[in-house]
């Protein structure tokens, strides 16, 4: 069995200790144990720790039927490591502290949900971002501004962080947050007078060091409530972070911090007003495009046919719906290599039939009504080939005798 430091004392961050064991791993790795380590193994939560051990970079840490692994970074310069030989370990401190932020955090974070509205944490996860889960159907912000507040009143009162060792019933008679998994000795942390939970993980020595805590925001998940938070340095950076954003949102809106609500519903109403304006210059367009199309067809059915390099379908449907407008009109338009066909009211012409058939010579498909349909031919040669095929097929059943 490793000797855990970091139970002892989390803010020790480093040893003098001695090579237990290596092996080499399935990946390829070297994995080391010590007869001590500072270095905590992912577990509950809460990411390994990284670091060095002999100067050579530790890349992840396990912990493995009571033995501690550290996997060493692959280094062909470096001489390999042998059992009983003298090491120093030493852990990236930040990045322990910053853990132990957000660690103890969450210990207050899920009593203050619990105290605020109820709701009991089933699991939680700290890595680049931390969440916890609360066993609840629905959050308000009401609840969750509840439970922020109280986290943060216990962040400020600075209470003492103490851990202690005790035996399943004595770890009962405490009363825990939550009923532990594990049996035999129990290492319980208590944030004095406010939460006490079943934990093996690593924890700041008082309240006032978690600093600032922060809900991101929430979600529905797996029939409860996944909760995003962060906590001290990481609230600060993330503070910063969305101030940036809104600055840059009030420069580029040219509204204040308070007023970009209303600003982008202004934007938004601005837009919907030009798409209505679009789309009655559009159709006009397109009345103006049919009228000259049909002036120099034959008829009646005067027959249309066009292809176009580069016009959207929603551009090639309003051409369609203007040409058919007059009873007598069909279309047969095609764009790079989609094709519509449609007819006015009164010519008897089976569009879909003549998509279909048009289609099948290159391979496409397509669908539709009697009066309009359209499809895609991806291996047609080109737009004016569906154009050809579809005025030879509709040609010919508009000679046919009905
Ligand atoms: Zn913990």
């Amino acid at each position: 069995m490793t000797h855990r430091l970091f139970h002892d004392d989390a803010y020790r961050r480093e040893c003098a200790t001695q090579v237990r064991a290596v092996r080499r791993a399935a990946d390829g790795r070297d994995e080391v144990a010590l007869e001590a380590t500072v270095f905590y193994p992912a577990a509950g939560g809460q990411p390994a720790d990284a670091g060095t051990i002999a100067g050579l970079p530790v890349a992840d840490v396990r912990e493995e039927g009571g033995e501690i692994w550290h996997a060493l970074v692959p280094d062909p310069g470096a001489a390999p490591l042998a059992p009983g030989q003298a090491v120093e370990a030493v852990i990236d401190w930040a990045r322990r502290f910053d853990h132990m932020q957000q660690h103890t955090g969450q210990h207050i974070l899920s009593q203050a949900f619990l105290r605020a509205v109820g709701a009991q944490t089933v699991a939680v996860h700290m890595d680049r971002s931390c969440t916890l889960d609360l066993a609840v159907a629905a959050l308000d912000a009401g609840g969750a501004a509840a439970a922020e507040d109280l986290a943060n009143a216990v962040v400020m009162e600075n209470r003492p962080v103490r851990t202690t060792e005790v035996d399943l019933p004595e770890a009962a008679a405490m009363g825990l947050r939550r009923p532990p998994k594990q049996t035999g000795r129990l290492r319980v942390v208590e944030v004095d007078g406010f939460d006490r939970s079943a934990c093996g993980g690593t924890h700041v020595r008082a309240s006032g060091e978690v600093g600032p805590i922060a809900i991101r925001g929430w979600e529905r998940y797996k029939g409860g409530v996944r909760v995003e938070f962060v906590c001290g340095s990481r609230a600060l950076r993330d503070s910063r972070r969305l101030r940036e954003r809104l600055r840059a949102l009030t420069a580029r809106l040219g509204a204040a911090a308070d007023d970009l609500p209303a600003a982008v519903e202004r934007l938004a109403e601005r837009a919907r007003e030009l798409e209505r304006e679009l789309g009655v210059a559009r159709r006009a367009l397109h009345e103006h495009e049919a009228a000259a199309l049909l002036a120099r067809a034959t008829g009646p059915p005067r027959v249309v046919a066009a292809a176009f390099a580069d016009r959207s379908i929603e551009d090639l449907r309003g051409l369609a719906r203007a040409l058919t407008a007059p009873a007598d009109g069909v279309a047969i338009l095609a764009a790079g290599r989609h094709l519509l066909v449609a007819r006015g009211a009164e010519v008897s012409l089976d569009a879909a039939a003549v998509v279909r058939d048009a289609l099948a010579a290159f391979g496409g498909r397509g669908g539709g009504r009697e009066v309009a349909a359209e499809g895609a031919a991806p291996a047609a040669p080109s737009a004016e080939a569906l154009v050809a095929a579809a005025v030879a097929v509709a040609r010919a059943r508009l000679a046919a005798p009905p």
